[in-house]
């Protein structure tokens, strides 16, 4: 494995899995697989740029508080940097450059014409007021402001940000050059030049995708038994979806824990019931309370991991009892983990695969952006799904043909585009 500069900004512990370790091994595999050269893997291995910059915020109660807040661009050989922002206590360089690495192969797969970015503050958003987040986001994005732009780099909502966040981003950064300027931002409200279908869009692709494995299987999403842990922007949104397609979602999570019902949860009034909890699930009536790792050994046709990475390991994979797991969350699923799944016949559907509709939506809201043209969300949602289609077509073809597993047939063909590109262009100078 290719040794990088990067060291975490904490003491890990001993049973740490350091995420940009694990982002490497699948490269590694891929790299393998196709049989790149050590030096192309060495630029692929590394992020092109790591700006880490300082947020002075004073908090409403006086104190002032300085924050780290990190932006990484890994590759940019396809086109502009493209990426979301995170705020979660968990944030670190280390983490947020893996997530820049997945982006730039998950750009690569849909066959988008964008590289790999991911940014991220270490806080938790709920304990600020939404006062210090508009301070905290602004701040951030002026500190950035040479770094991002709608040819350069295009941030986009991740865990813990919305809309709200992208308004903020795209306010600052007009107000700062002087005009305004949507395209710097995706996933921002309609009002200002979002798309239609963006904040339903990861959770949409997920269910598309969840829906074309089970046809591969022979089933379909009607009666299917899904569990998903995370009930935010995508574990919501894919949960709607797949109960108005006929699944029956037996068990959702949110941080604090989960619900369950055995004859499916009632997803409309759960959402309802979460929106009015601060994001919550505990506590909803006519449901039992598990905890998120029961959630994830529950008995189920499919399991949608759409919270945090490393959340199936190897402590708990020989008790999940899924047939698919689909990787809605960025690295939910670990390596070994996976490999342990798919020898006895559970079929993973990675993450740069799964959770691609948010992307493909992005590329979309600023396609219309930048031609002025805005679709209806009919229009917006056939468009992604045929991306999404099309790539998951090309990603079982090849597992089938190289006798792969689908992760290492997604980065076999993510890496080995942006490789042919980088070879393409050549290095300059
Ligand atoms: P979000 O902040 O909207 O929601 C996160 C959810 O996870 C919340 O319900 C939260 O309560 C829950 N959660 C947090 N910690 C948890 C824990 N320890 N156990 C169980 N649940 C926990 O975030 P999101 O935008 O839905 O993103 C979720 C995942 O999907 C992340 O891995 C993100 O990188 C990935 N993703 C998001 C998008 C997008 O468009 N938002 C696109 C691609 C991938």
């Amino acid at each position: 494995m290719i040794s990088t500069s990067l060291q975490p900004l904490e003491t890990p512990s001993p049973a740490f899995i350091c995420p940009f370790d694990q982002a490497c091994s699948y490269l590694d595999a891929a790299a393998r697989e196709l049989k790149l050269d050590q030096g192309l893997l060495e630029i692929l291995s590394r992020p092109r740029k790591v700006v880490t910059v300082s947020i002075p915020v004073k908090r409403d109660s006086g104190e002032i508080q300085v924050l780290a807040g990190h932006r990484v661009q890994h590759c940019d050989v396809l086109g502009p940097y493209k990426g979301g922002i995170r705020y979660h206590p968990a944030v670190t360089l280390r983490e947020v450059s893996a997530l820049a690495m997945l982006m730039t192969w998950k750009c690569a797969l849909l066959g988008i014409p964008y590289g790999g970015a991911k940014g991220g503050i270490a806080i938790d958003p709920k304990s600020y007021s939404v006062g210090e987040l508009e301070r905290i986001t602004r701040r951030y994005t002026s500190e950035l402001i040479d770094n991002i732009g709608p040819s350069v780099d295009i941030p986009a909502p991740d865990m813990g940000t919305s809309a709200r966040e992208m308004a903020w981003m795209m306010d600052t950064y007009s107000v700062n050059v002087g005009h305004a300027v949507p395209g710097v931002v995706t996933g921002k409200p309609l009002s200002i030049g979002g798309s239609r279908g963006r904040e339903m869009a990861t959770g949409r692709g997920t269910m598309i995708i969840v829906r074309e494995a089970l046809a591969e299987l022979g089933q379909s999403l009607e009666g299917t038994r899904v569990a998903i842990q995370g009930f935010g922007n995508v574990g919501n949104a894919a949960a709607l979806l797949l109960h108005q397609a006929g699944a029956i979602v037996v068990a959702v999570s949110s941080s604090a824990g989960g619900v369950y019902s055995e004859v499916g949860l009632d997803i409309p009034a759960l959402k309802a019931y979460a929106a009015k909890n601060r994001g919550s699930v505990v506590g909803f009536p006519q449901a039992l309370t598990i905890s998120n790792d029961e959630l994830l050994t529950l008995p189920c046709d499919v399991l949608i991991p759409a919270a945090l990475e490393n959340q199936i390991l190897e402590d708990n994979v020989d008790r999940v009892q899924a047939k698919i797991v689909a990787e809605a969350a960025n690295g939910p699923v670990t390596l070994e983990a996976s490999q342990a799944l798919e020898a006895r016949g559970v079929t993973v559907l990675p993450d740069i695969l799964t959770n691609a509709g948010g992307v493909v939506v992005s590329y979309l809201e600023w396609v219309q952006g930048l031609s002025y043209l805005f679709w209806d969300e009919e229009r917006v949602n056939r468009e992604m799904e045929n991306l999404m289609v099309q790539a998951y077509k090309q990603v079982i073809h090849h597992a089938k043909k190289r006798q792969m597993s689908l992760r290492l047939a997604a980065y076999t063909l993510g890496v080995g585009r942006v490789a042919q590109a980088l070879l393409d262009r050549g290095l300059y100078p």
